[in-house]
């Protein structure tokens, strides 16, 4: 039997409805080109192996990559491909440029670990460009961040970069008790789907970091005094000079990234 580790954020999906639910919310087909981030013992997994033809999936914990192993020689999981890696270092954009030559859906589903779920998804914007949709269950209180909009008290540097490369949907709640151990937060589904009006370039996108960054360095501050150095160059209006970074829209600082390129 094997035991939860947590070090590896492991809390296994128990709940048929909510394991119904997410396998619905992606609704792959059979040439979906898909790829589950930590199968644990295969809660997602196995509901999706009827629904795909092949389905890769990714795994840190040997144990868990022997006991596919194992399972793969005791029971016919035709189509199921063991990964193991870490997914904070695996190249999405190569697996998905894969799916793409081969004229596929290409997505990625998960109930990701929640002590790497920020740095991962950060690392996921590589491979956006060839990504079709994104299903992950995350702790609630991070996807309410990464949803929120403008204006709200949630809305933070994590909302902005990453509204700025998907649209962010939040599509199921889902308490302690779907999961064995139950862990101490509530969950909730996201779905991720990049934006297919993304345009900016490698250094736009470096200066939308930079400036959100500083913009929200100190949340309570006036952005006259959080974008200090950059206020002549984005000729930033008087009712700008006194918003605080919560309420400036993703679509203001993506042309704020703009035009700090252009005038360098
Ligand atoms: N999918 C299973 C379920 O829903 O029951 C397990 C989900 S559990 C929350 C997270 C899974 O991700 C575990 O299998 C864990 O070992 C794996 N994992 C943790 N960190 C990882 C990493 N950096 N790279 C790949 N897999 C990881």
């Amino acid at each position: 039997m094997h035991q939860a580790r947590k070090r590896f954020g492991q809390n296994f999906l128990i709940d048929g409805g909510v394991i119904s639910g997410i396998v619905r919310a992606l609704a792959p087909e059979l040439t979906t080109h898909l790829l589950e981030i930590g199968p644990g013992l295969g809660a997602l997994t196995l509901p999706l192996l009827t629904q795909v033809n092949h389905l890769d999936v990714l795994e840190i914990d040997r144990d868990l990559v022997h006991y596919w192993q194992e399972q793969k020689q005791k029971q016919t999981l035709i189509g199921l491909n063991i990964i193991e890696g870490d997914a904070l270092e695996f190249d999405f954009q190569s697996w998905a440029l894969r799916g793409k030559a081969a004229k596929q859906r290409s997505c990625i589903i998960g109930n990701l670990p929640y002590n790497i779920s920020s740095p991962l998804l950060f690392h996921l914007i590589s491979a956006a460009p060839w990504i079709d949709e994104q299903v992950f269950m995350l702790q609630a209180e991070v996807i309410e961040r990464i949803t929120a909009s403008a204006g709200n008290s949630e809305y933070s540097r994590l909302s902005v970069m990453l509204q700025a490369r998907y649209h962010v949907e939040q599509i199921m709640d889902v308490p302690p008790e779907a999961f064995e151990p139950k862990p101490k937060v509530n969950s909730a589904v996201m779905r991720m789907i990049p934006r297919r009006d993304f345009d900016l370039t490698e250094k736009e996108w470096t200066s939308l970091s930079r400036l959100v960054a500083m913009a929200f360095a100190q949340r309570r501050k006036m952005l006259r005094s959080n974008l200090f150095e950059l206020q002549a160059e984005l000729m930033l209006s008087e009712e700008e000079l006194k918003a605080r970074a919560q309420e400036i829209t993703v679509e203001r600082y993506i042309e704020w990234a703009k035009i700090l390129v252009k005038t360098s």
